[in-house]
This record gives C-alpha cells, sequence and structure tokens, in this order.
C-alpha cells in the first residue's frame, strides 16, 4: 500500500470491515463513496458518478451525498436492497493535530443501516411498527424473536416451521435474521412477507451464548424472571441482540426486557386471511381501504400501532377482552372526561421512539420536548380521573402516567418551549436554569450590544451613513462601505483593509477583532454548557426510561379504548358478548369498509342477521345467490364482526354473541385472488388444503366459490367434498357460498348445515339486488341478468336465455343436453337490428356547412331564420 494516500489507505481499512455494505465515509459536510460502492450508490440514487484520484494506477470511482440529507438517501438505498455501512470523523481535524497524526482525521463506522433497524422518523412511518425479527431452528425446536428498536418492544414465541409464514404475515417485520447456512429453509416465507433476509454466523444463535448476553444486557442473573425460555427461544433472542449490537455498533438501544407470547392467546389467522379479509393492508397493497385505516380514530402514532398490534393479533381471553369492553363502556358512558383526554392525548407526542432515540444517542432538543410534553399530557390526564370509579383497564393507565413530577419538573425548568432540532444549533436550555450558561449567553448578546454601539459611531466619525458592520463565516466582523467610500476610510488609520469586491471595500479594527473573539469565546462557552446540560437530561431521562415507558404505553391504551368509543356512538356500534360455548348470533350485522364505501356515496347498507345453528358438530350456513348479491360482502362482515369483537371492540350489529374463536380462516376462489407465481386454480387448492389440515373446532372459516377456479364438474365436486370435511372432521363453524346449486341438497343430508340465499327480486326481466340474507336456497342464478346488467351485447344475453331455456329443459326433461343443444337453432344470436341511418334533413345539411366562427351576428341570425324556414 506504500502508494496509496493516508486518506485511502484508512478508506480500505474501515471498508474491509463492512464488505457486503455501501460504505457511507464522512468527508466533512459530506458523505463520499468509492470504488464499486460508488459505482452501485450513483446508479441507485440516480447522481453523478465522478472520479478522485487513482488506486493502482487505475482511477477512483467516486460520488457524494451532504451529510445534511443522508436520511432520505439511507432510506431509497434500503427500499432497494442495499445495507449502508456509516463511517464517521471521530474527531476534529484539531484534535487530530494535536494528537499528532500528519492528515488524516480518525474515521470508524458508528451504525449499519438496515430495514429493520431504523430510529429516524422519516424513515419510520409512525403509525406502524418497524421490526426486525431472528428466526432460529434446533433439531425440533424453532422458535421467533422479534424487535422494534424504535420503541424498544421486545417479543418472542415458539413457531414451527409451518407457524412462520402465519407469524410473519401477523408481524409484518422488515427485515429477519437466520443462521449461515439455513437461509434456504425459509427464503421464500421471507420473501412472501416482503421482508429482507439477512444471515449471520451461526455463533449468534448459540443458546449458552444468548442466555449470558442476554442476562447481561438486562443486569440480571437470570432471565427466569421474564418467564422460561427454551433453547430455539435463547437462540432467536440472542441473535437479535447480537445482530442489535453488529448494526449499532456496540450502542445498544433501551430493549424492553422480552415477553413471551403463547400462541394459544391469540386468534390464530395466517397470511392468506389477512390479505382477503384486508386486515391492515388492502389488496391493492396500501392502507386505505383496509379494516384498521377505516376504523382508526387513534389520536396519537403509538395508539395508532397498538391498534395495528390489536387488529393484527386478536384475543382469545374471554377476561382480557372483557377487560377492554369494559373500559369502553367506560369511556362511552362519561363522554366529558373521554373528550378531556382525548383533547390531551392530541398533544401528545411519540415518546417511544424520543426514549428510543435518546438511548442511541441518536437524538436531540426535541426529542428531550417530545417527553416533557408527553408526560405534562400524562399528569393532565391523571388530573382529570383522578376521582373517578374506572375499570381496572384504565385504573392501570392511569397508575402508570402518574409519579413522573421529578423529571417533568427537571426537563420544565431546562428546556425552552420549543427547543431547536440540533443542540450545536444552540438556545435549547432556558434562561434561568444555569447561572454559568446565563453568564456567557449574556457577555455574547452584550457584544453583539456593543457591535451595534461601534456601528455608530463609526458612522459618525466617518460622516458614511450607509457605513455597515457585518459578519461572514469567512472573514468574522467587518466594516462595509461602498466602493465610493473607500478612499475616506483608506485616509483613517485605524481602519485595516480586509477585502474588496466588486462594490464593496471591506475593512476592520483592532477594538473591532478583540471584541469578536470575546464574542465567540462567550458564544461556544454557551454552546459547550449546553451540550452538557443535553448530556445530563438525556441521563436523567435514560435512569428513569421504565417509568417513561410505562406512561408511554398507558397514554396508547387510552387512545386506543377512547378511539374505539368514539367510533362505537359515531358508527352506532354495540358490545359483543363474548361466551365458551360456540354460539355465532349476529343480529342486525353490516361490513364497516363497505358501510363507509356507499355512504361516501349516500346509499344505505342493508343490515343481515347470522345464526349458526349450535349442534353438537359443525354450523354451517351454505349462502346461495347470484353474483353481485352481496354473498362475499355478508361472509366477510361475520368474520370481521368476530375479529373485532376478539381485539375487544363493539362491533357493527346491533347485536353479537360469539363463542371465542380459536382460528379465523378466510378464502376466495381463484379468480378474485392475486397470483402469486403459481396457478390461481393451484393457490386456491393449497389454502383450502391448509384449512382443512388446521381448522379446529373452534375455527371460523369463510369460504367464499372455493372450487370455481376449474371445470364445472370439478369444481363443484371439490366444493362438495370440502363442505363434507368441514362438517365431519373440522367440525367448527363455516360460512360457504357458492353458485352451485347442487349444493344446496347437502342441507338434508348434513345436520347443521343449513340454506340461505341473498334475496334479489326480477322486474321485466332485469334482476334488482335487495342485499337481504333469507333462509333457504336460491331460486336460480339470475347470471344471464347480471351480464345483461354488465352490458354485455343485447345479442349475447339474448342468444345466453336462449341456450339458458334449452339446458334447464333438457335436465327437466331428463334427457340428452348434448340433443337440446344441437336442436339450438344455428344462427339464434343476430344482432339486434340497429337503427337505420336516417336520410339528413335540409337544416343539418345546411349547418353542416356552417363555419361558427367566420359569421357575423347579423349573418347568424339570418341563419336562424333560415333553419327554422327548412325545419
Ligand atoms: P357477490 O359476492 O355476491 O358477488 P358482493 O359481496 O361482492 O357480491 O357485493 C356486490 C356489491 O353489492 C358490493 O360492492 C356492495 O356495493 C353491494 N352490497 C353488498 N352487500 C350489501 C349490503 N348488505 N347492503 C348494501 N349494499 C351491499
Amino acid at each position: 500500500m506504500s502508494n496509496v494516500t493516508p486518506m485511502m489507505a484508512q478508506y480500505l481499512e474501515i471498508k474491509e470491515d463492512a464488505p457486503d455494505a455501501l460504505l457511507f465515509y464522512r468527508m466533512g459536510d459530506f458523505y463520499e463513496m468509492f470504488f464499486d460502492d460508488a459505482v452501485a450508490a450513483a446508479e441507485a440514487l440516480d447522481i453523478a458518478l465522478t472520479r478522485r484520484g487513482k488506486h493502482q494506477g487505475a482511477d477512483i470511482p467516486m460520488c457524494g451525498v451532504p451529510a445534511h440529507s443522508a436520511e432520505n438517501y439511507f432510506l431509497t438505498l434500503i427500499r432497494k436492497g442495499f445495507r449502508v455501512a456509516v463511517c464517521e470523523q471521530l474527531e476534529t481535524p484539531e484534535e487530530a493535530k494535536k494528537r499528532g497524526s500528519k492528515s488524516v482525521v480518525k474515521r470508524g463506522i458508528v451504525r449499519l443501516v438496515t430495514p429493520g433497524t431504523l430510529t429516524e422518523d422519516s424513515l419510520l412511518e409512525a403509525r406502524r411498527h418497524n421490526y426486525l425479527a431472528a428466526y432460529c431452528s434446533v433439531r425440533d425446536d424453532s422458535a421467533l424473536a422479534w424487535v422494534d428498536i424504535s420503541t424498544g418492544a421486545f417479543h418472542v414465541t415458539p413457531c414451527s416451521p409451518v407457524r412462520l409464514g402465519p407469524e410473519l404475515a401477523r408481524l409484518g417485520p422488515r427485515e429477519i435474521v437466520v443462521a449461515e447456512g439455513r437461509e434456504e429453509e425459509v427464503r421464500e416465507t421471507v420473501e412472501d412477507a416482503g421482508a429482507a433476509l439477512t444471515t449471520v454466523a451461526r455463533s449468534a444463535f448459540d443458546s449458552d451464548g444468548a442466555n449470558s448476553r442476554l442476562c447481561a444486557l438486562f443486569g440480571v442473573a437470570t432471565l427466569e424472571a421474564y418467564g422460561s425460555f427454551s433453547r430455539a427461544e435463547l437462540g432467536a433472542m440472542g441473535a437479535v441482540v447480537s445482530y442489535l449490537d453488529l448494526t449499532q455498533r456496540g450502542q445498544l438501544p433501551l430493549l424492553r426486557p422480552p415477553v413471551k407470547e403463547a400462541t394459544q392467546r391469540l386468534m390464530q389467522i395466517d397470511g392468506a386471511t389477512r390479505r382477503n379479509l384486508e386486515l391492515t393492508h388492502s389488496l391493492s397493497g396500501g392502507r386505505a381501504g383496509s379494516l384498521l385505516a377505516c376504523i382508526d380514530r387513534t389520536l396519537t402514532a403509538g395508539g395508532g400501532r397498538l391498534l395495528e398490534r390489536r387488529v393484527s393479533a386478536p384475543s382469545t381471553q374471554i377476561d382480557a377482552i372483557n377487560a377492554r369492553l369494559d373500559a369502553i363502556t367506560w369511556a362511552n358512558s362519561n363522554s366529558n372526561l373521554t373528550q378531556t383526554l382525548r383533547d390531551a392525548l392530541r398533544k401528545t407526542p411519540d415518546m417511544d421512539r424520543a426514549l428510543s432515540r435518546l438511548s442511541l444517542d441518536r437524538a436531540g432538543p426535541r426529542d428531550l420536548a417530545a417527553v416533557r410534553d408527553g408526560l405534562h399530557q400524562s399528569l393532565r390526564i391523571s388530573e382529570a380521573l383522578s376521582a373517578e370509579v374506572m375499570p381496572d383497564l384504565i385504573m392501570e393507565s392511569v397508575n402508570a402516567l402518574i409519579g413522573h413530577s421529578a423529571l417533568l419538573d427537571l426537563l420544565d425548568d431546562a428546556l425552552v418551549a420549543e427547543p431547536p432540532l440540533l443542540v450545536r444549533d444552540g438556545g435549547m436550555v432556558a434562561p434561568d436554569y444555569n447561572a454559568e450558561l446565563d453568564e456567557a449567553r449574556s457577555l455574547r448578546d452584550e457584544g453583539r450590544g456593543v457591535i451595534a454601539a461601534m456601528q455608530a459611531d463609526f458612522v459618525s466619525n466617518t460622516g458614511i451613513s450607509s457605513l455597515k458592520i457585518k459578519h461572514n463565516n469567512v472573514l468574522g466582523y467587518f466594516i462595509e462601505v461602498t466602493a465610493t467610500h473607500a478612499d475616506k476610510m483608506h485616509a483613517i488609520d485605524t481602519f485595516i483593509h480586509r477585502q474588496t469586491t466588486a462594490n464593496q471595500v471591506r475593512f476592520t479594527t483592532v477594538e473591532l477583532s478583540e471584541l469578536e473573539t470575546k464574542i465567540l469565546n462567550a458564544g461556544s462557552r454557551a454552546l459547550e454548557l449546553e451540550k452538557r446540560i443535553y448530556e445530563t437530561l438525556r441521563q436523567s431521562i435514560l435512569e428513569t426510561s421504565d417509568g417513561v415507558y410505562q406512561a408511554a404505553r398507558a397514554l396508547s391504551e387510552l387512545d386506543v379504548t377512547t378511539a374505539l368509543a368514539d367510533l362505537a356512538t359515531g358508527e352506532n356500534w354495540n358490545r359483543p358478548e363474548i361466551t365458551r360455548d360456540r354460539d355465532f348470533a349476529i343480529i342486525g350485522g353490516r361490513h364497516p369498509v363497505v358501510e363507509a364505501a356507499l355512504k361516501s356515496q349516500g346509499a344505505q347498507f342493508v343490515r343481515n342477521d347470522t345464526q349458526l345453528t349450535a349442534t353438537e358438530t359443525a354450523s354451517i350456513s351454505l349462502l346461495t345467490g347470484p353474483n353481485m348479491a352481496g354473498k362475499s360482502t355478508y361472509l366477510r362482515q361475520n368474520a370481521l364482526i368476530a375479529l373485532m369483537a376478539q381485539i375487544g371492540s363493539f362491533v357493527p350489529a346491533e347485536s353479537a354473541r360469539i363463542g371465542v374463536v380459536s382460528q379465523l380462516f378466510s378464502r376466495v376462489g381463484a379468480s378474485d385472488d392475486l397470483a402469486r407465481g403459481r396457478s390461481t386454480f393451484m393457490v386456491e387448492m393449497v389454502e383450502t388444503a391448509a384449512i382443512l389440515n388446521q381448522a379446529d373446532d373452534r375455527a371460523l372459516v369463510i369460504l367464499d366459490e372455493i372450487g370455481r377456479g376449474t371445470a364445472t364438474y370439478d369444481g363443484l365436486s371439490i366444493a362438495w367434498a370440502t363442505l363434507e370435511h368441514l362438517h365431519d372432521v373440522n367440525q367448527c363453524r363455516a360460512l360457504f357460498a357458492t353458485h352451485y346449486h347442487e349444493m344446496t341438497q347437502l342441507a338434508a343430508k348434513l345436520p347443521g348445515v343449513e340454506n340461505a340465499t341473498v334475496a334479489v327480486k326480477e322486474w321485466e326481466g332485469d334482476v334488482i339486488f335487495l342485499h337481504e340474507v333469507r333462509l333457504g336456497a336460491a331460486d336460480r342464478s339470475y347470471g344471464v341478468q347480471v351480464a345483461k346488467l354488465a352490458g354485455l351485447p343485447e345479442s349475447v344475453v339474448a342468444r345466453a336465455r336462449l341456450v339458458l331455456e334449452a339446458l334447464e329443459k333438457g335436465e327437466r326433461e331428463g334427457g340428452n343436453q348434448k340433443a337440446f343443444i344441437d336442436d339450438l337453432p344455428l344462427f339464434a344470436a343476430k344482432p339486434v337490428p340497429q337503427p337505420a341511418p336516417q336520410t339528413k334533413s335540409a337544416a343539418e345539411g345546411r349547418l353542416r356547412d356552417v363555419l361558427p366562427d367566420e359569421l357575423t351576428p347579423k349573418e347568424a341570425l339570418n341563419l336562424i331564420y333560415e333553419l327554422k324556414a327548412l325545419a
């Protein structure tokens, strides 16, 4: 490396430490990239690629981005699948000189930016968690651990390989860490979940190492206080922590102690069901149009995240559900208090994320203010509620809101109302907080006053009224006059010439330079003090972070409770009854998202009841009815009502009695679903198989037109056998929509299967959809009428009617259908005669020759008379 510059030598050494990331090498106000990194980054970021110097005789490709806007570039690169290693200057050039280093300041990687380890608000969605997960499997034991470093939440759950897909669908992590060599086992599942797959050394998953790493992290001798963990669980948690250590370069975020999630406490919902019911994302991918978007009335980012967690993981614990319902009932009957609460929540900043940045030392004064403002609102809420009789859940939350007065007083005294973004901007600390700081500031400010006085003196001494004292970063303070006055200034000895520009001449004086030094010293001393104060405030918050975290969590809980209460009153939702048996009785149920869409078009949603007959075994409703009648809507609304009930919310129904649902499944026949690489029919069958293999007797299953992705008889047979399996083997509650009328016969054969249909009216050959669900089978399918509504040419509709009649007649008479078809007149589909083109009237003929732009008003009037005569 003898002919390599010292800087390049340093670069190459650091780069060795981050071979699989783009190295952002800090040079003053820029991050610069070199060699292949530069080529890749320039292309990905669409920025200019240049050259800087030579290495081993060849040009070194280079590109750069300004440090102050680097965050956006990080995001672009991460979205494109890169990882970024951020290399900072670890000392100032002055420090380097003092140290005796010849030319290069010390630099080092301070952080690896990866999808799962973001903390900046600008890179995160406020209302969504940003999870990093690790999957560990050892022999026949496997587990998934996940963490949101932007909030500190840390969880682990046992997770067999078949459960990995559903768990990832629930959590939606951004990045998943697995051991080297194991990536192929999970690649497809991880890619399906839209996450980045990262491999780390196997040693990171070692359970013994993990145990001691976790004990050290949480400062405990054993992890038993948090529960008992299997080897796989320890391995997964350990891998998460060691990956954080790697990416944050030893600066670990403030993690909460791990919480072990028992899967049987949650309603199990797989990825296909989530997509299909559009729980947190609509089929088109965005949040808009999803159930979550429709019901989210939370006011804080933390509340938004909690609601998303709830919707993604409804509970199966009746006590927990009832506790949440009690809280909503209470909020609804105390509307004034609820209003006060919501006013306070509206002003509550995102304390969780501020805390996490503070712990990673990536924060600024506004994060201190976020904690202060959050605690203020906490205090306000706890005072408003102090004298109330409250349900347990609210009481617990309020208890977490009190007891922060020491920290709050400290922050109140120390901080100005609206602190600047960065400590180095100055002005973060309030006056009267620190005497030394006040003194330095007044010296600095007085200096500025003295300068103003000095300028006035110079003006009167020289008689140049336009003379100004100005400041810039190159010259510092200087006296400026226009070129016309230059001679006058040169004539006076005290003025020392500094610079001549096109129109101006600049001077200084000894006195001005001295004053400048004083001001600068006082200013930098003030900044120095502010930095120190910032650090003590940061430490004070971190020391009490546990309490602050609890308060943040309580605010989120109150936010979700009052938001759901607001929704319930606003939309007229009611409290469901959750039972231990297998009831499913809904009166006046609605689909919240379809209802909202109809409402915005001024249309009414038709309410429907659902009663799944309680029998010893299965209870299945077999729904027939024409397309567009509202079958899918009806099916999904029942699934959503069960889900809403079990997140502990009121439901869009007049009443609902629901025996706890352990698993929720929803499938749609192929043509409605998105093709995901495999044939759509194959997807449909794989997904149906998953239900038939997994659903237990507490499951709720929604099957919409299963079997339609193949030929009629195939489809009918598959649908038929599926229903029988659900009835005989799974013995679950199910809603089954089909257009195969033949299946209605099953109701007579299988106890617990009941026919229902969505009513339509036929009127003058058209159908009118009533959207009403009634018991009984549909009389016919009305497909031809629906096709007509869709605008199929009249000739095609007429022909279809003819074919249908022939087929039906054949069926009735038990004859050979083919013979009937053969009998059809070959050219029945005569096009309906178009109205013959009419001969043009004389008036039209006359008009065709008229060029309106060229007519005078007089000519136009004459033309009208002329036309009138022709008509
Ligand atoms: P199907 O599954 O029977 O083809 P959908 O459930 O897709 O029918 O419903 C078709 C349309 O009918 C929906 O887009 C919706 O606008 C309307 N609709 C469905 N159910 C109702 C209802 N209960 N009240 C009012 N309109 C409804």
